[in-house]
């Protein structure tokens, strides 16, 4: 089989890759085992050295990594940049605290001495999407890694060349030969990797429909999964708001990476007496962003990743007009043979409708009217997803006890766009997965809680 990577802003093919066949795929699998056996015995101070020069290399790289990046999914290059700063500070992060987070925890018992002590597992297989090529590796790897534990990687299938990339860096850090390894795969081959013995537990990233999937492999084969899924994020503008601040940042998190951002905002829930004014500064905003070639460091919004995604959203788009939505910006798929779809608005947006009950993977922003706090909450919640959210108001007690109690979702923020952040755990709830990845939650993930007791 083979895998083609294509540029998204002039449809033209870039390389094309051979797959593994099984039998390869099984060899890098004993590879890696062979090389766990070793690296489970390292010490944290050598983990901790290996990471920090692959943070290095992340940096030194960076220029290059950003070019790979908008080539292949469309990335605009100062957003890639960020991106490659951002899995250099994961490695770091995880280098300076993972020994903390896998120390262990005493706990008294009549024992003379009993606690808590944290081993690892084996290999984990990461199936990962292509939104952010780096960033969504790095975030699995860095803990996998500092945990003791080795990594096969299944990327998606139109980000090779990033997938590739991934694993050069790790061996010119000076990680033992095969303790990471990239799989140039399909997705069609993932369920029989699962089945490996060697392989302990499964992280996926991606659609909900792909989730539900290898959620079910690994479950018939009784192994452990973390499912980072899709997501809606209701961000609710309330009457007391600073609008002006809340329609610069919803607009920010609407856009980011071009709008596939599984935490990019994608539902705006205003309250009515407000949502006149608020739709008219959103409009603004959305309008002063420049789309164009992601190669220029001026470019906000890039191309989406493949034509055929762009096609999809923009069915959702005219689905949503059909049943009554109105669209005040955008809409329209530009000519020629890209992937581009302009920064796009639907008001009027309600029940039954593909804005409020789909996630739209897209540049495009569905704004919804609520008639007051309730009703904002009632319908921010009312989503097959829970992973972000946030919510807008100068009532800061007000805005903190919403966010904590009252929004459905792996992440709640007030006054501000959810972003991951290696500090803290990241994840969600409903059709949006479960598990968490980042912070101290994210490396405890994938390792055996062993109890050790001695009497
Ligand atoms: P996708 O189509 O589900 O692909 C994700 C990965 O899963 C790819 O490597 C893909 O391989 C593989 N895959 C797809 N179907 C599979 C199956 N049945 N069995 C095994 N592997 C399978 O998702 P995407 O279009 O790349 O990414 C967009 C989705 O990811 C959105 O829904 C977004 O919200 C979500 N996402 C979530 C997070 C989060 O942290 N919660 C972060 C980023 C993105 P191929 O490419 O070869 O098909």
């Amino acid at each position: 089989m083979k895998i083609t990577s294509i540029n998204p802003v002039n449809g033209q093919p870039i390389k094309t890759y051979t797959t593994l066949t099984e039998q390869q795929i099984a060899e890098k699998i004993e590879q890696t085992h062979t090389a766990w056996l070793s690296w489970k015995k390292t010490s944290h101070q050598q983990r901790r050295t290996l990471m920090n020069r692959l943070a290095a290399i992340v940096r030194e790289r960076k220029d290059e990594l950003a070019v790979l990046m908008a080539n292949e999914m469309g990335k605009p290059v100062k957003q890639g940049l960020a991106e490659a700063e951002k899995c250099a500070l994961t490695c770091e992060y995880y280098a300076a605290n993972g020994e903390g987070f896998l120390a262990d925890q005493l706990i008294e018992t009549e024992a003379s001495k009993s606690y808590a002590s944290f081993q690892p597992i084996g290999i984990v297989l990461a199936v990962m999407p292509w939104n952010f090529p780096l960033f969504q590796v790095f975030r699995f790897l860095a803990p996998a890694l500092i945990a003791g534990n080795c990594g096969v990687l299944k990327h998606a299938s139109n980000v090779p060349g990033c997938a590739l990339v991934i694993e050069e860096m790790i061996i010119q850090a000076g990680f033992p030969a095969h303790v990471f390894q990239t799989l140039l795969i399909g997705s069609s081959q993932v369920e029989k990797i699962i089945e490996n013995p060697h392989i302990k537990a499964v992280t996926l990233t991606g659609s909900t429909n792909a989730g539900m999937s290898v959620a079910s492999k690994a479950g018939a084969m009784l192994k452990k999964v973390v499912l980072e899924l899709g997501g809606s994020d209701a961000y609710v503008v309330l009457a007391d708001a600073d609008l002006e601040n809340a329609a610069e940042v919803c607009v920010t998190s609407r856009l980011t990476n071009s709008g596939q951002s599984c935490i990019a905002a994608k539902r705006f829930v205003v309250e009515e007496s407000v949502i006149e004014e608020f739709t008219s500064l959103f409009l603004q905003k959305m309008k002063d962003q420049v789309m164009g070639n992601p190669l220029d460091i001026n470019t906000d919004v890039g191309p989406q990743s493949r034509a055929d995604l762009r096609d999809e959203l923009h069915a959702q788009v005219v689905k949503s007009i059909e049943k009554g939505a109105v669209c005040i910006l955008g809409g329209e798929i530009p000519e020629g043979d890209n992937a581009y779809y302009p920064p796009t608005i639907l008001t009027n947006v309600l029940p039954g409708m593909t804005g409020y009950e789909e996630e739209l993977f897209g540049p495009v922003a569905s704004i919804i009217s609520a008639k007051d706090e309730n009703d904002a909450i009632r319908i921010a919640n009312d989503s097959i997803f829970g992973l972000g959210s946030a919510v807008f108001t100068q009532d800061i007690a007000k805005g903190e006890r919403i966010a904590a109690t009252a929004l459905e979702a792996g992440s709640a923020f007030v006054n501000q766009r959810v972003q991951s952040d290696p500090r803290l755990p990241f994840g969600g709830i409903k059709t949006s997965g479960y598990g968490r990845e980042l912070g101290g939650f994210g490396i405890l993930e994938f390792v055996n809680i062993k109890t050790v007791y001695i009497q």
